[in-house]
């Protein structure tokens, strides 16, 4: 079995973390959008070089500049057993890399608005030195003093209910047509988690038991 599996999910689905864990345990890179930006950036890589030029200029990169550093990554010899892809992107980037890389199995982390609320606006970061505080699990010694320096914690705009469920819109206009076309092929495992406090662990099980049938 080389698995080649996307996923998918909104911010605060916490997909990021989830695959970081599952990938080691199948042996296959977790490839994410953002690092993979910066690497290609930094080793100078042919897409690296293109997204540099737009970096720089502080220019949006083009579409099919982020998909080229995405299939340039994933067509590393590292992948070639398998990898998952965490990625927020668009029906056309999935039918570029379709071209060139089957996926097998898209992993939808499906976490209600309430449950992203819920999740992301529980966070503070310190005006000092920038540590997050996520609310839900580690509450500082004293309300809204960081706990590292003293500094002032305070919640960021982008955290605040009403940002987020922008945010969430945005999210939602790439992601549904993505959703279907996955769901068109077949391939598309939905994950739903009804309780956003759940330990990460019982997820990430689920996730596995879910892949391990999806490919029985
Ligand atoms: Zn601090």
């Amino acid at each position: 079995m080389a698995p080649n599996i996307v996923f998918l999910g909104p911010p605060g689905s916490g997909k990021g973390t989830y695959a970081s864990r599952i990938a080691p345990k199948l042996g296959i890179p977790h490839i994410a959008t953002g690092d993979i930006f910066r690497r290609a950036i930094a080793k100078e890589t042919p897409m690296g070089l293109k997204a540099k030029k737009y970096y720089n200029s502080g220019k949006m990169v083009p579409d099919e500049i982020s998909t080229g550093v995405v299939i340039e990554r994933i067509t590393q010899p590292d992948c070639k057993n398998g990898f998952i892809l965490d990625a927020p992107y668009d029906v056309q980037q999935a039918r570029e890399i379709d071209k060139r890389v089957k996926i097998d199995v898209a992993v939808n982390l499906d976490l209600s608005e309430e449950g992203v609320i819920h999740r992301l606006s529980k966070r503070v970061v310190c005006r000092k030195c920038a540590n997050i505080y996520n609310l839900r699990n580690v509450r500082p010694k004293v309300d809204g003093v960081c706990d590292k320096c003293g500094g002032e914690l305070y919640e960021r705009e982008d955290d605040k209910p009403e940002a987020i469920r922008k945010r969430l819109r945005v999210y939602e206009e790439r992601a549904d047509p993505l959703l279907d076309y996955y769901r068109k092929k077949g391939i598309l495992i939905n994950i739903v988690t009804k309780d956003p406090d759940l330990p990460p662990q019982v997820t990430i099980e689920k996730i596995e038991k879910a892949l391990k049938e999806f490919f029985s």
